[in-house]
């Protein structure tokens, strides 16, 4: 008997699949296509290609693809595409170091990732592949942008960006992490810059309401959106600075304070800062505060523990509510990017006020009685935060301070003084990168055709797409997009008046191309628009996308943008592009990540070549819940190999076997337990696909499967019915593994039953032979149900406990508690009392 060959085994299938193209999937409209079959859009996060895949790639794609095949045999029509987000840094970035073309090594890299997608058996419909960085590709990531300018969504303007000083670029907020360049760990730095900003703040609210159309999300996912959106309620409340002239509108959630403000501070960036100060004796104090300030990011500043500094700038503002003046300072712990970047100080009630008050020896004036001993830092009891009825606050005194909200905002309005508001910690999105390895941006300065001495932006007219990026021999950058070097390039005719006029040398953020490459894999191939309608309309929402969590915000939030702004244009018919999101952990090795430096990294393509894709696959699926984190660990694919060489070897002896007919009715014995086994394996496999991808425990039904079928087959090989119950076993288990380990799963089926697996439905367990032998376990934390689970009638009460401690949402109430107290009580709940 040969063993078990990997090699031998998947070569085979990959080549047939690739022959018949057997994942390809027609349009309407299209030959093969199907209007009966309901459609399912299977999507993993397009990977960015650099250098080899890594194992990450491995166990986003090996997920997707599980699932991929799961809803094809569950009678979807699935479209399950691959392609490259091949524009940005890295290749750049290796450029400048070996003066290697950003093309020449994203090309290559693309190869490595295709043949590695090859053999790993990933079923991909090839014929929608694409790569951003083409011209095919990003002819249309232009004319999006294009779309955008025409809707007032791009719009251009000078404003202080985060440059990075070692990448000499310019980053988005979401790419500064705790002050320095997420790329590099440089910290950074700001500057001024004419910039392009797609205008995400007008989507603000929708982009929080339609987190209700969305079907299943990790709510972690959305709660980091919501977060990130920042919705506040509150009051724009002007306070007037008579001595310049100058009107300062604050945003505040707590007008109902407007009484106990002592002072006004503005933050170092305000624009009129400068005219506040020039000529009077702050001048040079507040300048070098500002430089200072400038250095230093918006984490350190708005740190809750910092020591508060400032500088008085001499002058004052009034408060509307009272007429009262108060001094104005600038300080670090107000920032330009929330709100107006100016705020009204209320000491008593706001602690960051209340430690400048005391640091600068200003009054602090309650407003509002109540205490909170937790908050409060003097024997006045200040400052207090909460509720209560309020005081020195003329004829609102008395009255709840939440009551009296509105009462004042409404008063304010009538006095025209404020307004009720509503502010976002969201800004706008600014695309412009001064890098090479991007898509150009695709408009033209004409000063011809501007006026008063500012030239005119003309759009490149969508039949002159797409601008291509031009070859230049140095991608350094030097403050300036590389492309300004390419004069050449630079000086062309304008589009409307036919003069000269030089091209728009930023080119965009990479964000921006893998905002919509899910819609071109619709329709790839189209040169006459960026897709068709139909064929959009058809496909869209991606049913399931999968992939990194690292990707929670601004891939997912650029991309639900997108997708709103296009259906605002009248090209899609979509509000939200991923209805289902499935977001995957990481692989660590040694406990911790995989890094080359830490020398801890993981070869997908080495585990691949020793013990083949359906190993590797089926181990990385293996590992634990695919959406927690994993160690990685050899012994563990060694045994992931072991079990897939005892199914092989099931196969082999029953091919020497003759088998006779088998009633699944009529079945005692053995071979009904073995029967039982195989439908109690369908069941557990079909409801962890169901339950939110639970691949480990899918994957360990199926083993126990085998080795009930190991346990048994020497006593039922005695007779032709016994050998055909050890065969109906070992075609299941081929059947229920074939999504994770396909080539195996499909060699197997072809062996023993004939045909393709990938053509069988998937099966159903039948319920004659589903012995009732599970029951849902209550699991509670301190006696509250957090959850309820599938458990096996006779798991033992250690079983029952690792269960409910295994639960994710039980997880959350365990997080940071200690548990003192289990309480089962087998059959029926697991209660876990924390402190
Ligand atoms: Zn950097
Ligand atoms: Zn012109």
């Amino acid at each position: 008997m040969a063993g078990y060959d990997p090699k031998q085994i998947e070569a085979r299938w990959q080549r047939l699949w690739a022959e018949e193209k057997t994942w390809e999937v027609a349009n309407p409209g299209q030959p093969g296509f199907d209007p009966e079959k309901p459609k399912s859009y299977v999507l993993e996060m397009l990977p960015y290609p650099s250098g080899e895949p890594h194992v990450g790639h491995l166990k986003c794609y090996a997920v997707g693809d599980a699932i991929a095949h799961f809803r094809r045999r569950q009678g979807f029509e699935v479209i399950h595409p691959m392609g490259y987000d091949s524009f940005g840094l890295p290749a750049e970035n290796n450029a400048i170091k070996t003066g290697e073309p950003p093309r020449a090594a994203t090309e290559r890299s693309i190869e490595s990732f295709q043949r590695q997608f090859r053999e790993w058996g990933i079923s991909i419909d090839w014929s929608r592949e694409l790569a951003t960085h083409t011209p095919e590709y990003y002819r249309w990531t232009q004319w999006i942008f294009l779309q955008l300018l025409e809707q007032g969504l791009a719009y251009r303007t000078e404003a202080p960006v985060q440059w990075c000083p070692k990448d000499a670029t310019v980053l988005a907020n979401e790419q500064v992490v705790d002050g320095r360049c997420e790329r590099c760990g440089t910290e950074v730095v700001q500057r001024k810059l004419e910039q392009w900003f797609f205008k995400t703040t007008e989507y603000a609210e929708r982009l929080l309401a339609d987190f209700d159309l969305l079907e299943s999300w990790p709510e972690h996912v959305i709660t980091m959106q919501r977060n990130w959106i920042g919705r506040s309620e509150g009051a724009e409340v002007t306070f007037r600075c008579e001595e310049v002239d100058l009107d300062f509108p604050v945003f505040t959630t707590r007008p109902d304070t407007l009484f106990g403000a002592t002072f006004f501070v503005l933050a170092p960036e305000h624009p009129e800062l400068e005219r506040l100060v020039a000529g009077t004796p702050a001048e040079a104090a507040v300048r070098e505060y500002v430089d200072r300030a400038a250095r230093e990011s918006a984490e350190e500043r708005g740190a809750e523990d910092r020591e508060k500094t400032g500088v008085p700038l001499g002058r004052g503002v009034v408060n509307p509510v009272n007429g009262e003046r108060i001094p104005m300072f600038v300080a670090d712990y107000v920032l330009m990017e929330y709100g107006t970047g100016a705020i009204m100080a209320v000491p008593a009630h706001d602690e960051r006020d209340y430690e400048f008050a005391k640091a600068f020896d200003l009054p602090v004036r309650r407003v509002i009685e109540g205490e909170d001993p937790d908050a409060a830092r003097d024997d006045r009891g200040l400052p207090y935060p909460g509720d209560g009825p309020m005081t020195g606050s003329g004829r609102f005194d008395g009255k709840g301070n939440r009551e009296a909200y509105a009462e004042i905002v409404e008063w304010l309005a009538s006095e025209a003084r404020g307004e009720s508001a509503v502010n976002y910690r969201l800004r706008d999105w600014l695309v412009s990168r001064q890098r090479y390895w991007g898509a150009p941006i695709p408009v033209v300065y004409c000063d011809a055709c501007g006026e008063e001495g500012a030239p005119a932006i003309v759009p490149v007219p969508p039949e002159q797409l797409p601008v291509e990026l031009p070859e230049v021999e140095d991608y350094a950058p030097k403050g300036r997009s590389p492309l300004a070097a390419a004069e050449q390039w630079v000086a062309t005719e304008c589009p409307r008046c036919g003069g000269p006029a030089r091209r728009e040398t930023d080119t965009m953020d990479t964000f921006v191309d893998s905002s919509w490459y899910f819609i071109r894999y619709l329709d790839p191939g189209n040169g006459e628009a960026a897709w068709e309608r139909a064929a959009a309309d058809h496909w869209l929402p991606v049913d399931q996308y999968i992939g990194g969590v690292e990707h929670a915000i601004l891939h997912l939030m650029y991309a639900r943008f997108f997708t709103k702004a296009l259906a605002d244009c009248g090209v899609l018919g979509v509000q939200e592009p991923f209805a289902n999101l499935f977001a995957q952990g990481m692989i660590t090795r040694d406990g911790a990540k995989m890094s080359k430096s830490r020398g801890n990294t993981v070869s997908p393509a080495e585990y691949v070549e020793r013990y083949g894709a359906d190993t590797a696959r089926t181990y990385i699926c293996f590992m634990g819940p695919p959406e927690r984190d994993a160690d990685w660990v050899d012994e563990g694919v060694e045994g992931a190999n072991r079990f897939l060489s005892r199914l092989w070897r099931l196969c082999e002896e029953l091919g020497e076997r003759e088998a006779g007919e088998l009633d699944p009715a009529a079945a005692a014995g053995d071979a009904r337990a073995l029967l039982a086994k195989a439908h109690w394996a369908i069941d557990k496999v079909t409801r962890d696909f169901q339950r939110g991808f639970q691949f480990n425990t899918a994957i360990a039904a199926v083993m126990e499967l085998v080795n009930e079928a190991y346990r048994l087959k020497d006593g039922l090989y005695g007779a032709p019915e016994g050998v055909a119950a050890v065969r109906f076993a070992t075609a299941t288990a081929a059947s229920l593994i074939f999504p994770f380990a396909p080539h195996l799963g499909a060699e197997i089926w072809e062996r023993l039953e004939g045909g393709r697996v990938w053509e069988q439905p998937w099966p159903v367990a039948d319920p004659a032979l589903l012995a009732s032998d599970t029951f849902p376990l209550v699991v509670q934390v301190n006696g509250k149900l957090r959850d309820r689970i599938e458990a096996a009638a006779d798991a033992s009460e250690a079983e029952l406990l690792a269960l409910a401690r295994g639960s994710e949402k039980v997880a959350r109430f365990l997080d940071g508690k200690q548990v003192v107290k289990e309480i089962v009580v087998p059959g029926k709940l697991v209660n876990l009392v924390v402190r």
